[in-house]
């Protein structure tokens, strides 16, 4: 049978099951319930208003429109339609009986409502008894069919209390009677608590809602605890230790408790699956080179996994560096390695003459093939969505050991959503930066300042310094109308006579952008115009100035991101944010929270507060699950109620704990165990 159009809409949102359809919840409600007499009606108001009409004609100019003027015992009102079609002339002719919803406003002929919803009615028509909800629609499902799918999902769906007493915090309905009120509130409910989500009803859904999660969270983690790994034995004097010796530097405190929070699960036969998160600039490379030793000693393959080309090779150069002397083979895979030269690594890989494979994830999860692969690392783990760590994880997956996984981030997970999206994950967190370092200071200059910025940036570059220029986009753009890449590299070049000024963007070739970035690195180059691609992960100690051109137009972390790119060495460094005015309100926080703070938890705590966690890690990016009613930046009560009720559930009523996931989550639980 094929499906009608309405039918393949729903499904596309999900909407399949009754249960699915039930917790389908309004965005709004209209009042259906009540009819305001039209000489009531006041400028602003959205009301309905009852009236016969009295006149009804296609008014020419200035513009066509429907003109219909309705009347009831108390008053006369003003209906216009811009776009109308023959059967809104037929439904709205004179003596026509109509019920009219929208906003009134006053207009020259006296108060009006431009495109009001209407219906025929006859005298006496009985009113709604409940607010009309109004759902999340689209133009390939109606707003009537979408009604009609939810009443009758919410009729049959299976909504029997699954909580036993007691899991359940008091107060809160039972879910039929939260789900009957939200669809179809009674007239009388303040719409502020329906509104701002603070009713028993919604605490309800919250509530379960971050359960199902919670549940299922917890669930992965046990089933997760059965898997074996094989376990690495750290030997005295083994590669790990030699490697500390040669290490240009010491491990800052910080480093070496994670180093042993990681020694410590290779060293068990369960897989570990940990995110190891430190603020830009904390060292995390050298604690997963310290890692892959232990892998590698302990006879293992080791994996590195980067987002952007740049980053890979970043790591295989300090990877390199560190690990080459020490007679170990590392291979180098990305998606720009062609021919005889990929042929030949793929060979050392899969024999296992390689040891360690560094390159991009795309690369390495489609294409390659291990011989004994013990740890996978993945570098700002924040990038990668959950589907691609689906992917990794199965692809990982073939023989009866799994390989332990190491997630790296720069961008730190503020609490809530650690204990959320990432309740099955053991976290490890750098939290001091390496010493020697000075704070960057971050300063704001209006676009009208340029010129003191680029006299700054002479400076820099006469004193042998470095110098980052991002811009948000590469091509002129006249509606957004702003300094590209391409015109702010022509200025700078011009302003800067007889000095390196390099391009980056994310259209160049891959080889062209490792030229440039080598010669960036290899200091030759003073002054690096990009895009954003510089974004995560580059480590060139000696730069010690940001210029981040439309500042506005980023995001909280991203900012903080990129700023991380200097103040890497021992030179004291700046980064400017160069804004264009008017600044939007979300704008202004983030701009303010960049000067107040360099730490890169509480611009995560603020990013979460400005953004709201959809936003934080990219809905779209990782196709996550993310929370449908619960607000972890408000929350949290109700998400530590519901941590305490998963694990009494799980221990206690195993079943109930199953039935419910079931309920929310359906076919998407799969998602939570990436
Ligand atoms: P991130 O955590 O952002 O990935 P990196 O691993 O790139 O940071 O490290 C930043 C810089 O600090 C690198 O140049 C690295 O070699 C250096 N570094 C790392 N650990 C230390 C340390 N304990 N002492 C001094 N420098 C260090
Ligand atoms: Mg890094």
């Amino acid at each position: 049978m094929t499906k009608s159009a309405p039918q393949r809409a729903l499904e596309k949102l999900g909407l399949v099951r009754d249960i699915d359809l039930a917790l389908h919840l309004p965005l709004r409600y209209e009042d259906e319930t009540r009819i305001t007499p039209i000489a009531a009606l006041r400028h602003g108001d959205s009301a309905q208003v009852e009236g016969v009409v009295g006149d009804s004609r296609v008014q020419p100019h200035p513009r066509r429109q429907l003109v219909v003027k309705i009347h009831d015992a108390s008053g006369e009102l003003l209906l216009r339609f811009l776009h109308f079609y023959p059967s809104h002339q037929k439904a709205l002719a004179a003596g026509a009986r109509v019920r009219v919803r929208g906003e009134a406003r006053g207009g020259f002929f006296g108060l009006e409502m431009v495109h009001p919803a209407f219906k025929a009615v006859d005298e006496g028509a009985p009113l709604a008894r409940a607010l009309t909800p109004v759902y999340p629609a689209s133009a390939q499902l109606p707003q009537a069919y979408l009604r009609k799918a939810v009443a009758s999902g919410l009729a049959h769906a299976d909504l029997s209390e699954l909580l036993p007493p007691g899991t359940l915090p008091a107060q809160l309905p039972t879910l039929r009677e939260a789900l009957d009120f939200l669809h179809h509130p009674a007239p009388d409910v303040g719409l502020a608590t329906l509104e701002d989500r603070s009713h028993p009803a919604w605490q309800r859904l919250k509530f379960d809602e971050l359960l199902a999660q919670q549940l299922s969270q917890l669930k992965a983690k046990q089933e997760r605890a059965r898997q074996r790994a094989p376990a690495f034995a750290l030997r005295p004097g083994g590669l790990q230790e030699k490697l500390l010796a040669a290490l240009p530097f010491a491990l800052t405190e910080a480093q070496r408790r994670v180093v042993e929070e990681i020694a410590l699960d290779l060293g068990r036969e369960t897989p570990m699956h940990r995110l190891l998160q430190g603020d830009v600039g904390s060292g995390k490379t050298v604690v997963a080179a310290l890692a892959a030793a232990i892998a590698i000693e302990a006879g293992w393959q080791c994996a590195l996994m980067a987002p952007t080309e740049i980053l890979a090779e970043q790591h295989l150069r300090k990877l390199v560096g560190w690990l080459a002397p020490l007679g170990i083979t590392v291979a180098w895979l990305t998606g720009s390695r062609k021919g005889k030269a990929r042929t030949q690594m793929l060979a050392q890989v899969a024999s296992g003459e390689a040891a360690l494979v560094v390159g991009t994830h795309a690369v390495i999860q489609q294409q390659v093939e291990f011989a004994k692969l013990g740890l996978a690392i993945v570098d700002e783990q924040h990038r990668f969505g959950v589907a691609q760590r689906l992917a990794l994880r199965s692809k990982l997956q073939d023989g009866p050991l799994e390989p332990h996984t190491l997630m790296m981030s720069a961008t730190p997970i503020p609490r809530t959503l650690a204990m959320t999206l990432f309740a099955d994950l053991d976290i490890s967190t750098i939290d001091a930066l390496p010493p020697g370092r000075t704070p960057v200071v971050t300063k704001l200059f209006a676009d009208s300042k340029r010129d003191a910025v680029i006299a700054r940036i002479r400076d820099e570059v006469a004193a042998g310094r470095q110098v980052y220029w991002v811009c948000p986009l590469i091509e002129e753009s006249e509606t957004l109308d702003l300094q590209n890449a391409t015109a702010t590299h022509q200025q700078l070049c011009e302003a800067l006579p007889g000095r390196m000024v390099g391009l980056l963007h994310g259209r160049m070739a891959a080889a062209e952008k490792a030229a440039a970035m080598s010669l960036f690195s290899g200091g030759q180059m003073g002054v690096l115009v990009s895009t954003t691609v510089i974004e995560v992960g580059v480590d060139v100690p000696n730069a010690s100035l940001m210029v981040i051109e439309h500042a506005e137009r980023f995001g909280l972390s991203q900012l903080h991101q990129l700023r991380g790119r200097v103040g890497r060495g021992a030179v004291a460094s700046v980064c400017v944010l160069l804004y264009t005015t008017p600044l939007s309100q979300t704008a202004k926080s983030r701009l303010k929270a960049m000067i107040e703070t360099n730490d890169g938890f509480e611009i995560a705590r603020r990013d979460l507060e400005i953004r709201g966690p959809g936003e934080f890690f990219g809905a779209r990016q990782s196709g996550a699950p993310l929370l449908r009613f619960a607000d972890l930046a408000e929350d949290g009560l109700l998400l530590r109620q519901a941590r305490a009720a998963a694990e009494t559930l799980l221990a206690q009523h195993p079943q109930a704990a199953e039935r419910h996931v079931a309920r929310w989550l359906g076919a998407k639980t799969d998602y939570l165990k990436a």
